[in-house]
């Protein structure tokens, strides 16, 4: 496995790799994340990872200089995994002094983390196009557990006509429900099966949609008692959308997506899942 910090070396490590597929991380490596490598193995000829915590996407209040980080554990788990190429840059190789443009997501980007977290996708996007350009991947693989990054990412390669193929990866759970995340880092061992609670809500929302309960105010409620339920779980949103525009959505179609985000022991957290109506006879 090849270490590089570059810009300049990874492009020569690019040349003649075939087909590359990318997994753009910020570290402190999971399951989840190994997933996608997983995934990305096993439909390209090179993987690359990118390990890059990426300062443009944290508000000044937010847990930059906290965040997690352990790079030689990440470093063997790639290794283990098989990535052929770890991109992991300074922050002044990515942002040199005088950087100055950025790259602005829509309308999908107004709501829920964009809301609550101004100008993390105006980072997110920013970053994101210069990994794309700087590894120039055939395919790049972004986990569900981001699903509004996820779809601004998409949109972002159709509109700028970007030649990569972004691969989305389903959310790896702990056995509790609660969606891994380097985050959880920050949260007790005997806490964490609390703070899947609000996945316990998403579950009985969908029990409730597959057994023909279409009213989404109704949802919606049955959701916030399910997490009113555990004290130390503050909700932010909690919101059932179309699953493509993330516009909230007043009757369940065919398939909509809850999105919600809580403070549990003051970390932040943020889940989504499917919410499919059905009838009692599926
Ligand atoms: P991060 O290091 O948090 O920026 O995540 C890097 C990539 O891993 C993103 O595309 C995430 O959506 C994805 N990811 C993070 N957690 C999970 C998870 N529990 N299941 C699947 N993908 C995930």
């Amino acid at each position: 496995m090849k270490i590089v910090e570059r810009i300049a070396d990874l492009r020569a490590a690019r040349q003649g790799a075939g087909k590359v597929g990318l997994v753009p991380t910020m570290g402190f490596l999971h399951d989840g994340h190994l997933s996608l490598i997983r995934a990305a193995r096993s439909a390209s000829e090179t993987v690359v990872m990118s390990l890059f915590v990426n300062p443009t996407q944290f508000g000044p209040s937010e847990d930059f200089e906290a965040y997690p980080r352990d790079t030689p554990r990440d470093l063997d788990l790639a290794r283990e995994t098989g990535v052929d190429i770890v991109f992991m840059p300074s922050t002044g190789e990515v942002y040199p002094p005088g950087f100055d443009t950025w790259v602005e997501a829509g309308k999908l980007a107004e709501r829920w983390e964009g809301e609550h977290r101004p100008g993390h996708f105006r980072g997110v996007a920013t970053v994101v196009v210069k990994l794309l350009q700087i590894v120039q991947p055939d395919l790049a693989y972004f986990g569900e557990k981001d699903y509004q990054q996820l779809l601004i990412v998409k949109k972002m390669v159709a509109d700028l006509n970007l030649p990569v193929e972004i691969i989305p990866c389903p959310i790896v759970r702990e056995a509790s429900g609660l969606a891994l995340s380097s985050r959880n880092a920050y949260l007790a061992d005997d806490r964490r099966p609390r703070a899947a609670v609000l996945y316990r809500a998403m579950q009985r929302a969908q029990k409730l949609a597959s057994s023909g309960v279409d009213d989404v105010s109704l949802l919606i409620a049955e959701m916030k008692m399910v997490v009113g339920q555990e004290p130390a779980a503050h909700l932010e949103y909690l919101a059932v959308v179309d699953r493509d525009s993330l516009q909230p959505t007043g009757q369940l179609g065919v398939e909509a997506r809850i999105l919600g985000a809580m403070g549990f022991d003051g970390v932040r957290l943020i889940d989504n899942a499917p919410l499919r109506l059905g009838t009692d006879d599926d």
